[in-house]
């Protein structure tokens, strides 16, 4: 199979997402009062309604609407008035109601969308934004400085609720097939569930990891789900088809499940993408169909084919009345809407002079945004000043040390937002140099103590003293008469290779600031 990067330069991706997020937040299930909470006693948390006993009648949960309500006006959604809950047949033994109550044409959030900002690598997967001027826009992408953004349509976020779990015993991985029997817990059964439908807009697998971890961004913020994706409280379908580059007409779409991590969602609509151009290149067909993401074999398999639309016989449920919000409830849900994170980021850039760049990457994370506004609260008057030195060492190092040990917390680390300022002002004030900086900061986590402690224990004071460093560019200068001549004849460039050579002399320990004057100086 060809690399998606090849695949990308003749074919053109149209990707959709079907995103669920079960309203984990809330005490109650949607229809009735059974407590809602994982990973509890199995079959300890149902009761008539949501077993669907005859005669049992639903209450619908305020807040879990009020949630949604939320999710939407935070999506740019416009927010309907009047919609109605309907029955979708649904036969299968995790539902026992053998229907699920959900949304029909009319979701309680309509026509929204988000703005991803797409920077860095991610960019380099759409190839037909590269020759767009900065500020020029085509279709729904407009190029910026180091990349694009890319406005993405939302249909719907509709309102419906989650199947119980059923447990395979006896197969392999908890797997159905070779199974002898299957148990249920209709715990899960009911919890509330929103579901979002983007428009087809998405047009690469990095767009589509950014838009779901956005989406997952705002959800936190807006405190509706804990957005598990491993515990399956935040869930996402793809579906994907391939187009000539040129052509308007969509090609056969396939729908991908099972990418349960950014990392699948990425990995998966990739080798669907690459498998799918290597269908149509070799002049075979693509049939509308439901496949697996399998990451340990890194390839997508049947689970089953469509030759018709589902008829799933919705019809309103005649339990639930016509649901009426009025402006004024709406207004007092819009007056809950916390801090976003595109608000954050403008915040951010605008209170500490920071690029677009650095505040849009501070807020990937509630962890790093928390911790860089920490750091700026302890700088005190000095915020200004040291907001880019510490946004850098939040964006580059703490990122990279979070993301090579999976599953540590931040604020379990011994990189307090004191330390971290403390290990800024050592470099700002040329205690130590950057490349001394990532030494404490390493050591910082290591052996928990505080950077000056860990500067004075290692000797690793900076020299700044400029007869020290005059002597030793002198020895450098002396040994290298051929290098000196090329960059008085001109090529400048090789100001890095001395400045590399003193440093190394010292140890890491010159002030790279004086060396670079007093080399200048010199050399002029
Ligand atoms: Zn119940």
């Amino acid at each position: 199979m060809r690399k998606l990067e090849e695949v990308l330069e003749d074919w053109e991706a149209v990707i959709g997402l079907e995103i669920h997020a079960e309203l984990t937040t809330l005490d109650t299930k949607m229809f009735c009062g059974c407590k809602l909470e994982f990973g509890a006693e199995p079959n300890t948390h149902t009761c008539p309604v949501c077993l669907g006993l005859p005669g049992a009648l639903p209450v619908p949960n305020k807040a879990a609407i009020e949630s949604i309500v939320l999710a939407g006006l935070a999506t740019n959604c416009d927010i309907e008035k009047h919609s109605m809950f309907y029955r979708k047949t649904y036969m299968y033994p995790d539902m026992s109601k053998n229907y699920q109550t959900t949304q029909g044409p009319v979701a309680f959030c309509m026509r929204g969308h988000l703005d991803l900002e797409v920077d860095g690598a991610a960019a380099k997967e759409r190839i037909d934004v590269a020759n767009l001027a900065a500020g020029e826009s085509r279709g729904n992408v407009t190029r910026i400085e180091d990349g694009y953004t890319a406005h993405v349509g939302i249909t719907r976020i509709h309102m419906e609720e989650d199947a119980g779990k059923m447990v395979h015993i006896g197969g392999g991985e908890g797997r159905i097939a070779g199974a002898t029997h299957s148990l249920v817990d209709y715990n899960r059964a009911g919890t509330p569930l929103t579901e979002l439908v983007t428009e087809p807009d998405l047009r690469t697998p990095e767009e589509a990891r950014l838009f779901m971890q956005k989406l997952r961004q705002i959800y936190l913020s807006l405190g509706i789900s804990d957005c598990s994706m491993e515990e399956g409280s935040m869930r996402c379908d793809g579906n994907v088809s391939l187009r000539r580059r040129g052509d308007t007409k969509l090609g056969v779409k396939t729908e991908l499940k099972n990418m349960n991590s950014f990392k699948n969602l990425h990995d998966g609509l990739a080798y669907e993408i690459c498998r799918q151009a290597e269908v149509l290149e070799e002049g075979g067909q693509i049939f509308q169909e439901t496949r697996h993401w399998d990451p340990s074999a890194k390839r997508t398999i049947v689970m089953r084919v469509k030759e018709t639309a589902d008829d799933y016989r919705l019809f309103p449920d005649p339990d639930l009345a016509p649901y009426d919000l009025t402006d004024e409830w709406i207004d007092n849900v819009r007056a809950k809407l916390p801090e976003l994170p595109d608000q954050k980021a403008a915040r951010f850039s605008s209170a500490f002079s920071l690029s677009a760049y650095d505040a849009r990457h501070l807020i990937e994370h509630r962890a790093t945004a928390n911790f860089f506004e920490a750091c700026m609260e302890l700088a005190g008057d000095d915020a200004a000043k040291l907001a880019k030195p510490v946004a850098n060492l939040v964006i580059n190092d703490v990122t990279a040390y979070l993301n090579a040990h999976e599953g540590v917390e931040l604020d379990e680390t011994p990189l307090t937002p004191a330390r971290a300022l403390a290990l800024v002002k050592l470099t700002t004030e040329d205690v130590i140099s950057s490349k001394q900086a990532k030494e404490v900061f390493a050591a910082v986590l290591d052996e928990d103590k505080d950077p000056a402690a860990i500067v004075e224990e290692r000797g690793m004071k900076q020299v700044s003293d400029t007869g020290a460093i005059e002597a030793v560019i002198d020895a450098v200068l002396a040994a290298n008469p051929d290098k000196v001549a090329q960059y008085q004849g001109g090529k400048t460039g090789l100001i890095g290779f001395f400045v590399g050579q003193v440093m190394k002399e010292m140890r890491g320990q010159g002030n790279p600031k004086v060396i670079n004057e007093l080399l200048a100086k010199k050399l002029g």
